[in-house]
C-alpha cells in the first residue's frame, strides 16, 4: 500500500534539538528551544497555572465537553486581544471559537478562507514562522511573499513592506505578526502600524492577526495589543489567531482561540457556525483542561494578575539576556555592531549569524540553533551567556 510514500523532509527545529541531545558535552547550549525556560534552563509552571489547577481539579467537565468552558475561554481571549470595552467585544460581533492553539487556529482560518474566497491568497512575510507555509499549503490557499527583514539593517525594511502591500491586488489576505515577530524579533513602530492600517484601508486587504505571544514583547499585555487596536480604531474587519502555549507555559496543553470580526451579529453566528462545522470534521471538538485552566486565570482578577505580573518575570528575563549578550560582545572588543540583539523583542534574536559560523558554533563549541540564525533567548541563562558571548565571538572573528 505505501511503497510510494518516501520521508517526509525533517522539520529544521526538530533537528537541532536532536543535535543538541545526541552532544553530551556539558557546555552544550540548544538555542532551538521554542518554548520559555528558567534561568537554570527548565521548562516553568506558572504558580497561576498551579493555582487554577487546584481550583479545577476534579471538576466534573472531564467526562464531557465542556460548551461553558469553551465559552468562558472565547469571551476572555477576544478581551485580551480587543480590549474589554472595545465595541467588538460589547456588541459581540465577532465570531469565536476555541482552537487546537495557535496552529489550529491558522489551520482552521486557512480552510475557512479557501472555502468562501476560493479565489483568495495569502501574503505572508519574508521570513516567517516556517509552519505558516506548511498550514496555508495544507489548506490549499496559494501564498505569496511580501518583504519584512531588511538584512542589512537587520531592522524592518519598512518602505519595501509598504510598496509590497501597495502592489498587491485590491482585497488580498495578509499574516501579520502583530507583536514579537517570529523569528526576527522586530516589530513596526506603532506610527509604521498606523501606516500600514491606512494603506490596508485605502487596498481593502484583510489582516489576519496571528498572535502567539502577547505580553512577550513589551511585558506589557495591552502594548502587545497595539497594532490589533490601531486596525480596529480604523474600522478594519479582522481575524485573529491566539495562542497560549508560551505566555501561559501550557505548550503541551493545545490552547488557543481564532476570532473573525463580523459586520453585525447575524453574520458572527453565520461565520462562527462554519467555523464550528469545519472543526467538527477536522477533530471534533477542542480539548477542555487546558481551556478550563486559561479561562480560569483570565476571568479571576486574583489569578490573573498573578499571571500579568508573572508574564512580565519571563519577559523581563529574556531581556536580561538580550542585554547580557551584547554586553559581553561588546566587552570581548568584537568588530561587529550588536545593537539588534537589544533591539529585537520577544523570544528570538534574529542573530546575522550565517550557516558556516552556525556550523562552527555546533562543531566547536556544542551550541546549536537552526541556521537561519535565529537564537531563541529562553535557551540563554546566566550560567550560560558568558560562553555564548564568546562562542559567538571566536566564530565572527575574521
Ligand atoms: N504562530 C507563531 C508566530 C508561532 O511562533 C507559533 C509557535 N511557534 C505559533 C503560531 C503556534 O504555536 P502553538 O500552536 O503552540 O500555539
Amino acid at each position: 500500500w505505501w511503497d510510494n510514500v518516501g520521508l517526509a523532509p525533517k522539520d529544521p527545529l526538530l533537528s537541532v534539538t536532536e543535535a543538541f541531545i545526541a552532544d553530551a558535552n556539558p557546555n552544550n547550549i540548544n538555542l532551538g528551544v521554542g518554548a520559555f525556560r528558567d534561568d537554570e534552563g527548565k521548562p516553568l509552571v506558572l504558580q497561576c497555572v498551579r493555582d487554577a489547577e487546584a481550583r479545577i481539579a476534579g471538576a466534573e467537565y472531564l467526562e464531557s465537553i465542556s460548551r461553558q468552558g469553551t465559552l468562558k475561554l472565547v469571551e476572555e481571549s477576544v478581551k485580551l486581544a480587543y480590549g474589554e470595552n472595545s465595541d467588538v467585544v460589547k456588541e459581540g460581533s465577532f465570531a469565536g471559537v476555541q482552537a487546537i492553539s495557535g496552529t489550529g487556529a491558522c489551520r482552521l482560518f486557512a480552510e475557512f478562507q479557501r472555502r468562501f474566497q476560493p479565489e483568495s491568497r495569502i501574503y505572508l512575510p519574508v521570513p516567517t514562522w516556517s509552519n505558516h507555509h506548511n498550514i496555508w499549503r495544507d489548506a490549499q490557499v496559494p501564498q505569496r511573499t511580501f518583504q519584512y527583514y531588511n538584512l542589512a539593517s537587520k531592522g524592518l525594511h519598512f518602505s519595501a513592506l509598504m510598496d509590497d502591500v501597495k502592489n498587491a491586488p485590491n482585497h488580498s489576505f495578509f499574516l501579520l505578526h502583530p507583536c514579537a515577530h517570529n523569528p526576527t524579533g522586530i516589530d513596526p513602530t506603532e506610527e509604521q502600524w498606523r501606516e500600514i492600517s491606512y494603506l490596508f484601508k485605502v487596498k481593502n486587504h484583510f489582516p489576519f492577526f496571528d498572535m502567539a505571544y502577547q505580553g512577550f514583547a513589551s511585558g506589557d499585555l495591552e502594548k502587545d495589543a497595539q497594532a490589533i487596536r490601531i486596525f480596529l480604531d480604523d474600522g478594519h474587519l479582522i481575524g485573529c489567531a491566539q495562542s497560549f502555549s508560551k505566555t501561559m507555559g501550557l505548550y503541551g496543553q493545545r490552547v488557543g482561540c481564532l476570532s473573525v470580526l463580523c459586520v453585525d451579529k447575524n453574520q458572527a453566528t453565520a461565520v462562527k457556525s462554519q467555523l464550528q462545522q469545519i472543526a467538527r470534521a477536522m477533530y471534533g471538538n477542542p480539548p477542555a483542561h487546558g481551556a478550563l485552566l486559561v479561562s480560569t486565570i483570565l476571568g479571576d482578577p486574583g489569578l490573573k494578575s498573578l499571571w500579568v505580573k508573572e508574564a512580565k518575570v519571563m519577559s523581563d528575563r529574556i531581556m536580561k539576556m538580550r542585554a547580557a549578550l551584547r554586553d559581553n560582545l561588546e566587552r570581548l572588543g568584537s568588530a561587529f555592531n550588536w545593537e539588534h540583539i537589544t533591539n529585537q523583542v520577544g523570544m528570538f534574536c534574529y542573530s546575522g549569524l550565517n550557516p558556516e559560523q552556525i556550523d562552527r558554533l555546533g562543531n566547536e563549541f556544542h551550541i546549536y540553533m537552526p541556521n537561519d540564525g535565529r537564537i531563541s533567548m529562553a535557551g540563554v541563562t546566566t550560567g550560560n551567556v558568558d560562553y555564548l558571548a564568546n562562542a559567538i565571538h571566536e566564530v565572527t572573528k575574521s
